[in-house]
């Protein structure tokens, strides 16, 4: 049931990405192959129109018509969960002559780099005159008169000259760049990620959304204590994690009055643990009303006084989807140099009040009990405040 294109690509370069473990997902593969390329449709629609089908594990994608913006729809792959390699291959015409010049030029600086290297050929055009394995001698052969200083290693190369022989034209390419890995945005569901404007929840959204995970992003916002650009910063980190995850909504929560009522009737020690709790329910309302089936915080054990076992207990108290928090088990460090990595740590780093800090108690409560978290509850109308923060919440739709 292989798909065979109808036309040949226009202009000379096509790519060819490589999907990784969801090959191995049997009956479910079609399914996440048809997410992958629904994905990269629509990544790609601003560089240009492109013929995407799959073949044996791997996704090709091919210009449709002249002028497309190869250099940013590669660019734009290479941010595409699901992919664990990518390439931009050379076209040329199928013959052994073509094949090989076209190797000696593309290829031409991966040559004078590698000391050692091999041929891999394959062909989908069984009336090409030569097999596989001679035309890999052929070009192998050739290539190594021309750079006399390569030598070939046939387990362990430094260089793979990947040639094949296809319907319209032969293409050549040498060893892919990485892919950003993980599956295919949709396949693992959907899921509410509350969205501060630290380090730390944009690199979880992230580490969901390579595993699969749709997200619907969550701000709690509390003006006037925390000022517009506090708010804008974090649209702008959602901006940023766009490239990887598509298209996304930030639910724009109003939290003032729910602080002002904490202040004003619990005790301080506790602000933090019954606010976490507020926001907790409120994004459950969120997932319900998008369809989500999780939530997503940026947690990670031992931060700070409010990630504590205990307190990680009394915050997922209040709701029945699970809870997911990848960082759990991070160091700072690392999670730094993920956010470097994905491109959210100069914003994140950025001095704005988070509605957290603000409100921050003097001597928060570590080793909270469930019964005094309750009771210091009692005094509010903890539906009235969830039904009204929900009622006034703003949506902003950010594109990649
Ligand atoms: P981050 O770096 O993500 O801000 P943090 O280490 O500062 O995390 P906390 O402030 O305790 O930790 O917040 C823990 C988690 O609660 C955050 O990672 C985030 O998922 C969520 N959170 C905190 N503040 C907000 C907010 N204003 N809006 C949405 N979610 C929030
Ligand atoms: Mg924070």
């Amino acid at each position: 049931m292989s798909y065979v294109p109808s036309a040949p690509p226009v202009g000379d370069e096509i790519f060819l990405l490589k999907m990784g473990e969801m090959v191995l997902k049997g009956l479910n593969r079609r399914t996440f192959e048809e997410r992958l390329m629904g994905n990269a449709r629509r990544r790609l629609q601003k560089y240009g129109k492109f013929r995407i089908y799959s073949r044996q594990s791997i996704t090709y994608v091919e210009p449709k018509e002249a002028g497309c913006d190869m250099d940013g729809a590669f660019a734009t792959l290479s941010r595409l969960f699901g992919v664990v390699g990518l390439s931009r291959a050379k076209a040329c015409e199928k013959t052994p002559e073509a094949i090989l010049e076209t190797a000696k030029t593309y290829l031409h600086d991966d040559l004078m780099a590698a000391r050692t290297f091999k041929v891999e050929s394959k062909r989908s055009d069984k009336t090409f005159p030569m097999t596989s394995i001679q035309l890999s001698q052929y070009v192998g052969g050739e290539l190594n008169e021309a750079f006399p200083h390569i030598q070939a290693d046939m387990h362990h190369p430094e260089l793979t000259v990947h040639v094949e022989v296809r319907d319209f034209a032969a293409y050549v390419h040498g060893d892919p760049a990485p892919g950003a890995g993980g599956l295919p945005v949709g396949v693992g569901g959907k899921a509410v990620s509350l969205l501060s404007g630290g380090i730390d929840s944009p690199v979880a959204s992230w580490m969901m959304a390579k595993r699969g995970v749709a997200l619907e992003m969550v701000h709690f916002f509390s003006y006037p204590y925390t000022s517009p650009e506090a708010k804008d910063k974090v649209l702008t980190l959602a901006q940023l994690l766009t490239p990887w995850c598509g298209r996304l909504t930030v639910h724009v929560v109003p939290f003032t009055k729910i602080q002002e009522q904490l202040r004003l009737h619990c005790p301080e020690a506790l602000f933090t643990l019954l606010m976490r709790r507020f926001m907790m329910r409120i994004s459950e309302r969120v997932a319900q009303r998008v369809g989500a089936h999780g939530l997503i915080t940026g947690e990670s054990l031992g931060q700070v006084a409010s990630q504590t076992m205990e307190a990680m207990a009394v915050t997922g108290q209040v709701c029945t989807l699970p809870v997911f928090r990848p960082l759990v088990g991070m160091d700072k460090e690392e999670i730094v140099r993920t956010a470097r990595k994905i491109g959210t740590f100069e914003t994140s780093i950025l001095p704005y009040e988070d509605c957290c800090t603000v409100f921050t108690p003097r001597h928060p409560k570590t080793h909270p009990k469930l019964e005094e978290i309750t009771e210091a509850e009692a005094a509010l109308d903890i539906e009235a405040l969830v039904e009204e923060a929900v009622q006034g919440i703003e949506r902003v739709v950010l594109d990649p």
